[in-house]
């Protein structure tokens, strides 16, 4: 099968990107009344809403924790926000994705100072074009940070992969299709620290390690972007 074309010899992508450049972002926050934060992120072709509420009660009462509250992140994929239409309701997928986003929030959010209460983070994937664990992770982090909810620091997300033999950041969808790895990330900016890695294809260990210094450089790229449009609500 003839491999299919997604970056020329100048390094250009079918968008027009460079390859170690991330898709135009948007991000807004406060958009939803209800929520105690929230916060609405377009990221390429990707439109994602997450709105978190808490320190609350919990249900069921015997998920409470004495010693801190109960992080629970639910990322659910519109139906439809993809061209094949996705059956609402839970799947793997999600199933999967929401904990890793939960772990990766757990290890910034001070639950201790919370004991015996839940907060809890929906992330709605409106519009899909690879990438949405990245970005509702980062718009979950943006919500409760909204929301006014003690953290460490934000977490920022960005993938990379590699297509056509070559590595990039940021996969749009025929490059998360038709590519060979898709590498997403999610850190704790101020320290760098990982708080997600997930890795679906091959990679040699120097290809790991260049593809790993994009996708930080990516992701600290939208850390500024997240400081932005909070720093403007205090403004
Ligand atoms: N996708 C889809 N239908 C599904 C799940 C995913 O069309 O049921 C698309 C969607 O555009 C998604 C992309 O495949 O963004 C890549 O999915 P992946 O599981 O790699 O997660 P993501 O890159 O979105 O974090």
């Amino acid at each position: 099968m003839d491999e299919i074309k997604l970056i020329d010899e100048k390094g250009i992508r079918l968008d027009g990107r460079k390859s170690d450049e991330v898709r135009e972002i948007k991000m807004e926050i406060g958009v939803i009344k209800r929520a105690t934060g929230s916060a609405y992120i377009e990221w390429g072709k990707n439109k994602v809403l997450a709105a978190a509420y808490g320190p609350r009660d919990i249900h069921p009462k015997h998920l409470k924790d004495p010693t801190r509250a109960v992080l629970r992140c639910k990322y659910s994929m519109a139906p439809f926000s993809v061209d094949d239409r996705k059956r609402p309701g839970p799947d793997r997928r999600s199933s999967e994705i929401s904990k890793v986003i939960t772990e990766a929030l757990s290890s910034v959010v001070l639950l201790e100072q919370y004991p015996d209460t839940g907060i809890d983070v929906f992330i709605e994937i409106l519009q899909a074009d690879a990438g949405t664990r990245c970005v509702g992770l980062t718009a979950a982090s943006l919500a409760l940070a909204d929301a006014g909810i003690p953290m460490k620091d934000l977490v920022a997300a960005c993938a990379g992969g590699k297509v056509n033999g070559k590595l990039v950041v940021d996969l749009m969808k025929d490059e998360d299709n038709f590519g060979e790895c898709d590498l997403p990330m999610a850190i704790v900016p101020r320290k760098k620290e990982v708080v997600l890695l997930q890795m679906d294809g091959i990679l040699s260990r120097d290809e790991f390690n260049e593809l790993y210094e994009m996708v930080m450089n990516g992701a600290l790229k939208v850390y500024e972007l997240q400081k932005e449009v909070l720093m403007k609500k205090y403004q």
